[in-house]
């Protein structure tokens, strides 16, 4: 890499690190006008991915659960992958183009909008909170065996709608079209979508109490039904 490369590597690295800045403040205060909810510590956000947290077992599914970020619950810190994410609102002709100025034979696409990523992050920290108001806690929620075969497609889902809300990114996928290892975030965000839009904050609170039943694991939509009775 030659000193250009450089240099517009550390001018990408400015950009992101300057609407960080900004975005941190904006989209908490949006999460708390929209779901009714005061964080108690705000975490902190860094640009970086410690490798000991991106994957207990290196599986394709918590390879595809921690691409753009990770948010730690013991530390109350998003660590945000800078190699993941483009700058807020700018297109993939921008970031193409600021790429294209590299060496010719490197051409890699971030794929993930910044502030989409950070109100992701920010969704499971205020699902931690949440967790946290009832004597529990995030990480023993995702330390429980349920939680790859169907928990933490919940916790996730929840976090992504937490996002879709704030970023205005809503979108329709069949379940049964969608493979929840190849993009586990948007099982869940299936999954949860239809309650979470008639019961927002009782939704979510229900949610992270009601697991499925092993009947329910096998056919999502007896999960939804029952959520959606139990909450009218
Ligand atoms: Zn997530």
């Amino acid at each position: 890499m030659g000193i250009i490369n450089d240099k517009l590597d550390q001018w990408y690295r400015l950009r992101l690190e300057s609407q960080l800045e900004y975005l941190v403040p904006q989209t908490i205060k949006e999460i708390e006008v929209r779901f009714k909810f005061q964080y108690n510590n705000n975490p902190v956000v860094n640009f970086d991915m410690p490798p000991d947290l991106i994957s207990p077992n290196n599986s394709r599914l918590s390879n595809a659960l921690f691409r753009g970020g990770i948010y730690d619950s013991r530390t109350n810190e998003i660590h945000i992958n800078p190699d993941s994410v483009w700058p807020h609102k700018s297109g993939i002709i921008d970031t193409l183009l600021i790429y294209l100025n590299q060496d010719r034979w490197f051409i890699y696409i971030p794929d993930l909008d910044l502030k989409q990523v950070l109100a992701h992050e920010l969704g499971h920290c205020h699902n931690h909170e949440l967790l946290k108001s009832e004597g529990r806690d995030l990480l023993e929620y995702r330390l429980d065996k349920k939680y790859f075969e169907f928990r933490g497609f919940i916790e996730e889902g929840i976090s992504v709608f937490i996002a879709n809300e704030i970023c205005n990114t809503h979108y329709e996928m069949k379940l049964n079209r969608i493979n929840p290892e190849e993009i586990p975030q948007q099982y869940g965000y299936q999954l949860v979508k239809p309650i979470l839009e008639k019961h927002s904050r009782t939704g979510i609170i229900h949610l992270l109490n009601h697991d499925p039943t092993k009947k329910e694991l096998g056919n999502p939509k007896l999960y939804q039904e029952r959520i959606l009775a139990e909450l009218s």
